[in-house]
């Protein structure tokens, strides 16, 4: 038995082992996949359930690993938060963003309709250029910046309130609209919500790919929903994937939808070619 948990271990001291010096190969891999224009943007659909038009796109970034093939965000992020290349990468994803969204709307006669809406880290959120930054890519690309949304998490206004308000509150002043992704997971404190200058709340996939059929978890999609517009917000469900869930979402007074339902991410291209071909 001795002999058997001794051979357990040396089995995952290897795994182990494995799984360090791949993150290790990851994180340096990372490093040059900016230089070498591996990274790409990713836009998926957003879509009013008023209206039924087409509203914006959610920039999702993708990396194309020279060998690898596409690495998942949910794998990399992590480590380009750790190593701080996140700061490089979210203001390259945010500039290429703005560029892209600029470049339809001038193409499609769009004036400022449509938005893109941008995720940001929380070393993103810390960093005391960040206001600088995002002024200097608005100024450069030319996008209205009331077509920028940006997309933070909950976990990010749990520390540091004040400081995340003055930030928050700067970027309401260039009328950049803020939006908190995934809510309903990151349990924050419901009663300081108000406090934040927040215009969007994304309900969480988790909660919204449930509603179908079992109808598990309809109360706590429709409570997220009363809770943003009683606070003056806006919902907007993620992981959209069903007819049903679309109709219910509808029901509960939803403002707008994501999801495969509507559209998978697409390259810029087939993004382009979805806008050409529906209603704004
Ligand atoms: P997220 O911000 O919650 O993005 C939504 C994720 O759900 C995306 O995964 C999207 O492809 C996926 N999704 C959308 N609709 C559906 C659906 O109907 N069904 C299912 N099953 N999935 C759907 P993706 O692209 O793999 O991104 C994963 C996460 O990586 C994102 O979650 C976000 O947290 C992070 N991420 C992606 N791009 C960026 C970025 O530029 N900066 C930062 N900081 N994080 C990013
Ligand atoms: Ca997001
Ligand atoms: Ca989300
Ligand atoms: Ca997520």
């Amino acid at each position: 038995a001795k002999e058997a948990g001794k051979a357990r271990y040396e089995i995952f001291d290897r795994v182990m082992h494995a799984h360090a010096v791949n993150q290790l190969q990851l994180e340096s891999d990372l490093r040059d996949a900016i230089a070498h224009q591996e990274l790409l943007v990713n836009y998926q659909p957003i879509i009013s359930l008023t209206t039924g038009k087409l509203t914006g796109f959610e920039a999702l970034l993708r990396w194309e690993h020279p060998s690898r093939g596409f690495v998942s965000p949910a794998e990399f992020i992590p480590i380009a938060e750790e190593t701080g290349l996140i700061i490089t990468i979210g203001e390259w994803i945010l500039r290429e963003a703005c560029r892209q969204l600029h470049t339809w709307q001038l193409q499609h006669q769009l004036s400022n309709s449509l938005t893109i809406s941008v995720n940001l880290s929380s070393k993103q959120l810390r960093e005391p250029t960040l206001i600088k930054k995002i002024e200097q890519i608005i100024n450069e690309t030319k996008l209205n910046s009331s077509c920028l949304k940006l997309e933070l998490t909950e976990s990010m206004l749990i520390d540091n309130i004040e400081a995340v308000i003055s930030t928050m509150s700067q970027l309401r002043g260039k009328e950049i609209h803020l939006s908190i992704d995934d809510f309903g997971t990151g349990f924050s404190c419901l009663s300081y919500l108000h406090r934040f200058p927040i215009n969007t709340l994304k309900i969480d996939r988790s909660f919204v790919n449930r509603i179908g059929e079992e109808n598990e978890n309809l109360g706590i999609v429709k409570t997220i929903i009363t809770l943003a517009h009683e606070l003056g917000m806006d919902a907007i469900a993620e992981g959209v994937e069903t007819q049903q869930q679309v109709n219910q979402l509808k029901a509960l007074g939803c403002d707008q939808a994501q999801g495969y339902f509507f559209s998978k991410p697409l390259s810029g291209e087939s993004a382009e070619l979805f806008i050409a071909t529906h209603k704004i």
